[in-house]
């Protein structure tokens, strides 16, 4: 609700602080128990702190993240530390995550152990039930990191993640690194293990291609701000937002003569995305939108409902 994740800026032999970075700047998602939710928007834009601000890992600056009704932000280390288990988060490398001289098995029981919630044995056992839910076998147990290909690899970070039989999952670019092919094994596995185990999901990514395979809402942000939300196929058929309609144009057709029925026409975004430390007045996307105002420079556009689960803040859609 309302969250806000700033790192200040500090220069100079005593570290004063100069300004602030404006990560993630009064953003505000419901995420319903068993759906996906895919945030979306290009790299600097704030989303991999709204995954981190969620799960403590970076601190808010104002707002707050409930989780069941819990106010994580309030809990003491020991109660954050009960709830961990619940809340899992899945990097795009966990390559760089795991200890190359640790079995895999054991890596991947390794939190189990640490929280008590399993003795050896019986990590061993959920350790492979969730080995064999992700695709691995028997066989991958005993074996090391580096034995196994980046697909592969991430089936180690989905496994390490279930296997603490979590609620909900924050996935951030957990395919950006693999191959394409590869990409599309991983997010049916994403989909397969939604189904069989219930799983909440918050995926982020860069990549509406992406997401639109597995979320059935997305949010789109923009240095920092959420500029629209919709359900997938409200998003893909009317976008609303400028933004959200030139990512979507940019979104590659797979046969290209045979244009998709919502492909849109394709708009070219000009410049690079603003420095969060200073972002533009009013609304922050006026310096690349193509249909830019007065008002808009002016004025913050609120963040308001355009119907149905559509939600958009622009002042002329
Ligand atoms: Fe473009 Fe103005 Fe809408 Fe911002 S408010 S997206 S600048 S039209
Ligand atoms: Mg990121």
């Amino acid at each position: 609700n309302h969250l806000k994740t700033y790192f200040p800026i500090t220069s100079g032999l005593f570290n004063r602080t100069v300004g602030h970075v404006k990560a993630v700047d009064d953003i505000s998602i419901t995420l319903k128990e068993g759906e996906a939710f895919g945030l979306v928007g290009e790299s600097g834009s704030g989303k991999s702190t709204v995954g981190k601000t969620i799960v403590r890992l970076a601190d808010k600056t104002s707002g707050e993240v409930k989780f069941k009704g819990i106010d994580l932000h309030q809990l003491s280390e020991k109660e954050l530390r009960k709830l961990r288990p619940k809340l899992q988060l899945i990097f795009q490398d966990p390559y760089s995550s795991l200890n190359p001289r640790v079995r895999v098995g054991d890596a991947i029981g390794e939190a189990l152990i640490n929280h008590g919630l399993a003795t050896k044995a019986e990590a061993r056992e959920l350790v492979l039930e969730v080995m064999d839910a992700c695709g691995l076998s028997t066989y991958h147990y005993d074996r090391f990191p580096h034995e196994f290909s980046g697909g592969q690899r991430q089936r180690i970070g989905i496994a390490r993640a279930l296997v603490l039989n979590p609620d909900l999952i924050i996935a951030d670019e957990p395919v950006s690194a693999l191959d394409v092919s590869i990409q599309a094994q991983i997010i049916n596995l994403f989909r397969k293990l939604q189904v069989s185990r219930g799983l909440t999901y918050l995926f982020i990514s860069h990549d509406l291609s992406v997401v639109e395979h597995l979320c059935t809402r997305i949010g789109v942000m923009y240095l920092g701000t959420m500029m629209e939300t919709a359900s997938r196929d409200e998003l893909f058929r009317n976008p609303l937002h400028p933004y959200t309609k030139a990512l979507l144009s940019a979104v590659p057709v797979p046969i290209p003569k045979k244009k998709r029925k919502d492909q849109k026409e394709r708009i070219v975004l000009s410049g690079d995305i603003p420095n969060p430390a200073n972002p533009p007045s009013g609304c922050k996307f006026h310096t690349r939108c193509p249909f830019a105002t007065d008002i808009c420079r002016e004025q913050l556009p609120v963040f308001r409902h355009a119907g149905g689960d559509h939600y958009i803040a622009c002042h002329l859609a």
